[in-house]
């Protein structure tokens, strides 16, 4: 069996196709070798050989060392040094690569296989003993960190004492003689804080890495990003093993991190930071602060020390050239690391940059127009919950600004909340329903949980691409990093900047897109969704199969989703009409009259009050069918809560308030939810349907003559369970239909159909599509009669069921396909054999969730109704489904 990949030297063993096996570092770094780029020689131990170690109980499968040292020596072959040799040293870096890029796995280290005398032939032959020193000593930071567990504070702490005593500020004042002096102090400190020997042999410090890379698999900190990110434990990740070159060879050396078009705005243009003289993972710590790639960022930003374009034009030049053959090559914009050593540029890894959501849009339909992509594939390159993010708030432009600090735009967005220092904090104030900010130094991957809780992130430390910066990106959370004059004390729990405190508990605002730290709530306001938005929503609309709806009674959220693109309503509640201050009333007296004729007087005020209300809709929503469904909750819902509310309906009715409590009383349910609602309202009390379709069927004879559109309405007959209810409902809508029609010599355009909820209906969906016009899956009802499951009560212990494994996700966020959805495709089925125009649709919370719309493809439904906000994340989804 195969372990081991060869990459680098003109050629690799593996490519891009390969990323389960070599991880997406090293399938990446195989095929830029097979591009032809400049990438250090090296070889990728795969993803299972994870697998084995685990399976295996911590052991290597047979014959990977044999692998290992043959590619070793084929490594030393291409470069033409050997590993441990003091003329001309092999140094490696080892570095974790996982199928899914992974913060939370193990640090990369840099400079393996330097020893005494290595560091020593290193020294002789680059000519710069400083260098040589200077990356032994980070070795052994680095090594004993990460691979041997030594806290990096202590070496810290060594060099600060160093610096001190020899009045120095900068590292790079310390000369050879210091690093190496360093050096000595980091051994014997690493050797007494071990108990043994820092180890010398390179063969051994490599083993010792690539342990150390399996290991971080199953780490906390892992195993905590896998679960955020839905990463099974099973990908396993690989170990790179790769020739070193150097950054910090002097000042014609140099490393540095960059997209191929900004992440944050998506503007076509490199973007980036690099350092000079410096090595490795020195950009994203924040240590020192990273110069601009190009000469245009730093004329933006105001930034003062010269850009890479500037001080190493040549390099620059040749950089651009790879950024254009990658993005070409991969047909999505790439997040670059490279290192120059000594005017020579190498690739060290590329990939496809994360982005904010508006990042994702402008790149994708970019690219579309570029000729890049096609407008399909622009299509599937944005996440419909991203979308999300492009209705985050801005702050509003004429809003006034308090600025305490400023940093770097890092990601963008706006939010408001109290500060804290503290991600378990955060945490646990978030769970209590607080808003926060959270407020770092510089934050780690220790961090995920803090900012995943936050609202917003602030840094005092780091650059645009430094932890907080990226996985806030990532996270669509706004963060404002490298506020360097915002002084932390961690301790005292408060910050200060430009002479202000703010303490833990204050209220802050930050502006993602400026960078700005703002004192107090901020007024704010949501974007606007023209230009790129629009764009991409034509390809959706074209690509996509099923309508997308919106459920919505209000005109203001009507015409909300209208504005969203929603291409009718799927479901239009009437009893939220009924609470309303001005009718409340009046329901209450329909619903506690004993008698018929009691009913009767009640319902005539209402409906003028519900037609009017559906006008409104019809007038909206024009020609765009409308599904409105007749009452259904029960009737306990209404029942008067205060003797207030008792001494209004007895007022109105001339009843005593006595007479009235106990009729309240006798209508009182134990459960609720499984008794006198839904079409068992209309079958107890059919002048309350009858009622409603009228207001509805004079609505659209009404709107009719006042605006020349025909209103198309959909009456939908909820909870029923036999085709039986449904028939004599049906009857009694038809009824009415033909009277308005009599009245008014128009005849209204409806259907007349109903929601799938129960289990029985599903089954029985073939009968009741003889009477059905149309199904709506009311997949809310649908799973909790078919788990038996309350929805109201079941957050009380769901959390259980996820952390169990019982439920992959919470049911009533996304389907149950296997379940749920058996009955849905089953009533499909059975539905569309009976009357193959029965007409198909989803309402409720999975109508807006993406993985649900899928499953809605797969079974043909017609069209998905969600809230307003989701419709563009449905309509986007659906086409994704399509494609
Ligand atoms: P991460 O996955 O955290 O980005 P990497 O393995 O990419 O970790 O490495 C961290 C840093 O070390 C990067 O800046 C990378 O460019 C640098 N690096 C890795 N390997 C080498 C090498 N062989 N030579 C020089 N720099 C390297
Ligand atoms: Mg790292
Ligand atoms: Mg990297």
């Amino acid at each position: 069996e195969k372990w081991v990949y060869a990459f680098g030297g003109g050629s690799s063993e593996g490519d891009a196709s390969m990323r389960n096996t070599l991880g997406g570092k090293g399938a990446n770094l195989a095929e830029m070798a097979n591009l032809g780029l400049p990438v250090p020689p090296g070889f990728t131990i795969i993803t299972d050989v994870c697998n084995a170690y685990y399976d295996g109980g911590k052991t290597y499968p047979a014959g990977l060392d044999a692998q290992i040292d043959a590619a070793l020596a084929g490594l030393e072959k291409v470069t033409g040094k050997s590993f441990g040799d003091p003329s001309d040293p092999l140094l490696v870096s080892v570095r974790s690569g996982a199928r899914a890029s992974m913060p939370g796995m193990m640090d990369t280290v840099l400079n393996l296989g330097l020893n005494d005398e290595t560091a020593e032939g290193l020294a002789k032959l680059s000519g710069d003993r400083r260098f040589a020193y200077d990356s032994y000593r980070r070795f052994i930071q680095m090594y004993s960190d990460v691979v041997l567990g030594v806290d990096h504070s202590l070496f810290e702490e060594i060099l600060e004492t160093f610096k001190e005593e020899n009045d120095y500020t900068l590292d790079t004042e310390l000369s050879a003689d210091d690093w190496e002096e360093i050096v000595s102090q980091y051994k014997s400190a690493a050797a007494s804080a071990l108990g043994y020997d820092f180890p010398s042999d390179p063969r051994e410090q490599l083993k010792g890495a690539i342990g150390a890379v399996f290991d971080s698999w199953m780490t906390d900190r892992a195993i905590t990003y896998r679960r955020l990110h839905d990463i099974p434990a099973s990908w396993g990740t690989a170990v790179n093993v790769q020739a070193m070159v150097f950054g910090n060879m002097g000042e014609t050396s140099a490393t540095g991190v960059a997209f191929t078009r900004d992440p944050s705005t998506g503007d076509k243009g490199y973007y980036g930071e690099f350092l000079i003289n410096a090595q490795g993972e020195d950009v994203v710590a924040g240590i020192r602060t990273p110069q601009c790639l190009t000469k245009a960022m730093r004329e933006a930003m105001g930034d003062r020390e010269p850009s890479m374009e500037e001080a190493l034009p040549e390099s620059y030049a040749e950089l651009a050239a790879v950024f254009d053959t990658l993005e070409r090559h991969y047909r999505d914009m790439q997040d670059i690391e490279f290192t120059v050593e000594r005017g020579r540029l190498w690739m060290l890894q590329t990939r496809n940059g994360k982005r904010t959501a508006n990042a994702a849009l402008k790149i994708a339909v970019d690219m579309a127009e570029e000729g890049l992509i096609t407008t399909d594939e622009a299509v599937l390159r944005v996440e419909p919950s991203a979308l999300d993010q492009l209705l985050h708030p801005t702050i509003a432009p004429d809003a006034v600004r308090d600025v305490i600090a400023t940093g770097l735009p890092a990601s963008p967005g706006a939010a408001c909340g109290t500060v804290v220092f503290d991600s378990d904090v955060a945490e646990s104030k978030a769970a209590a329903g607080e808003k926060v900010i959270l407020v770092r130094i510089e934050t780690s991957p220790e961090d995920i949980h803090g900012m995943h809780a936050a609202q917003g992130i602030v840094t005092a430390r780091g650059g645009m691409t430094s932890h907080a910066a990226v996985v806030a990106r990532g996270m669509g959370r706004p963060c404002v990093s490298g506020a360097g004059m915002m002084k932390i004390d961690y301790a005292g729990k408060f910050f200060t900047a430009g002479g202000r405190r703010v303490e833990e508990g204050d209220t802050i605002t930050i502006d993602g897109a400026t960078g700005e730290v703002l004192a107090g709530e901020v007024k704010m306001f949501k974007p606007e969704l023209a230009g790129d938005f629009a764009k991409l929503m034509v390809w959706a609309d074209k690509a996509r199969r099923m309508k997308v709806r919106t459920n919505a009674e209000t005109p203001a959220d009507v015409q909300t989703a209208k504005e969203f693109g929603a291409e009718g309503i799927g479901l239009c509640r009437t009893e939220h009409m009924f609470f309303d201050a001005d009718r409340i009333a009046a329901v209450r007296e329909m619903i506690l009259s004993d008698d018929r004729e009691g009913r009767v007087a009640a319902l005539a005020k209402i409906l003028p009050m519900q037609r009017a209300d559906f006008e409104s809709i019809f007038e909206i929503m024009e020609d765009r069918p409308c599904t409105i469904r007749l009452l259904d909750p029960p009737l306990h819902e209404f029942l008067p809560h205060t003797e207030d509310d008792v001494r209004d309906v007895a007022a109105a009715t001339g009843l005593s308030a006595t007479a009235l409590m106990e009729r309240a009383r006798s209508l009182g349910e134990t459960n609720p939810m499984l008794g006198h609602r839904g079409c068992r309202l209309g079958i107890t009390f059919p002048e309350i349907y009858e009622m409603q379709a009228r207001a509805i069927f004079e609505a659209q004879v009404n709107v009719e003559k006042k605006t020349g559109v025909q209103p198309v309405a959909e009456v939908m007959i909820p909870l029923v369970a036999t085709a039986k209810e449904l028939e004599i409902l049906k009857a009694r809508v038809a009824g009415v239909a033909k009277m308005v029609q009599q009245e008014t010599g128009k005849a209204p355009v409806y259907l007349i159909g109903t929601m799938i909820e129960l289990p029985r209906a599903a089954l029985r969906a073939g009968e009741i599509a003889e009477a059905a016009e149309f199904f709506s899956f009311g997949t809310n009802d649908l799973t909790q009669t078919t788990f038996g499951l309350s929805r109201d009560d079941a957050g009380k212990f769901l959390g259980d069921y996820l952390d169990a494994g019982i439920f992959e996700k919470d049911p009533f966020v996304s389907i149950d396909t296997d379940g749920v959805g058996e009955l849905v495709s089953l009533a499909a089925e059975r539905g569309r054999k009976t009357r193959d125009t029965l007409k198909l649709g989803i309402c409720g919370e999975h109508g807006g969730d993406p993985a649900s719309i899928h499953f809605c493809e797969s079974v043909g439904l017609d069209y998905v109704s969600c809230s307003p906000y989701r419709v563009p994340i449905a309509r986007l989804a659906a086409a994704q489904a399509a494609l």
